[in-house]
């Protein structure tokens, strides 16, 4: 079995990706079980914080470290919240605060449309010169209120493309079957 260290603390990433690598002789670990704090995210784009995140973690550990940095970002607020997605709201983690102000700051605007992004950045070691990196995008729009209860973050007021639902209302096998982790992680896999 191989272990990758997530390097994250965001249980719903955690439960998303081990259910994503169920089967492949991988077993993903939380960085919470190791004595980390975390690295400072100051890049400027998703791929950047991943490699930031994974080498961080990769030197604290000596394992294999495995970054996801993800978001939403909505077209028309320009890309935001994008890298900043997991602290639109001040505080990092706030999930229901954060949509709050989501839906606050699309009001005025007609244009719904969003997507998420995940970019998945994987080390073999701190100082690994060729880092596997892969990308998925998920495609939807911003509903006007909160709908469901399942997965975490932004999911209860994203509409994925061709759905009636949102994406807190698909069940997690559903949701990993189509979402912006499922496609990086497919493409991720299929790099190895
Ligand atoms: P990161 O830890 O800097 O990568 O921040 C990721 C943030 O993006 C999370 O805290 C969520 O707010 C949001 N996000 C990423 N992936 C998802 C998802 O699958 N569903 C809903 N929100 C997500």
């Amino acid at each position: 079995m191989n272990t990758w260290v997530l390097a994250s603390e965001n249980q719903g990433k955690l439960a998303e990706l081990n259910r994503l690598l169920a089967g492949r002789n991988i077993q993903v670990r939380s960085m919470g079980e190791f004595d980390l704090t975390g690295a400072e995210e100051n890049g400027l784009s998703f791929v950047e914080n991943a490699l930031i995140k994974a080498r961080h973690v990769a030197k604290e550990t000596g394992l294999p470290a495995l970054a996801d940095d993800s978001g939403l970002a909505v077209n028309a607020l320009g890309g935001a919240p994008g890298i900043y997605s997991a602290r639109y709201a001040g505080v990092h983690g706030n999930d229901q605060a954060n949509y709050i102000k989501l839906l606050a700051d699309l009001e005025t605007f007609e244009d719904r449309s969003a997507q998420f992004v995940c970019v998945l950045a994987l080390v073999r070691s701190a100082d690994d010169p060729l880092p596997v990196i892969a990308q998925g995008l998920w495609q939807g729009e911003i509903l006007p209120a909160p709908q469901g209860e399942n997965g975490f973050g932004y999911d209860p007021v994203f509409q994925p493309k061709n759905e009636t639902i949102s994406a807190a209302e698909l069940s997690p096998r559903q949701k990993s079957q189509v979402s912006h982790r499922a496609l990086a992680c497919a493409e991720l896999l299929r790099q190895l």
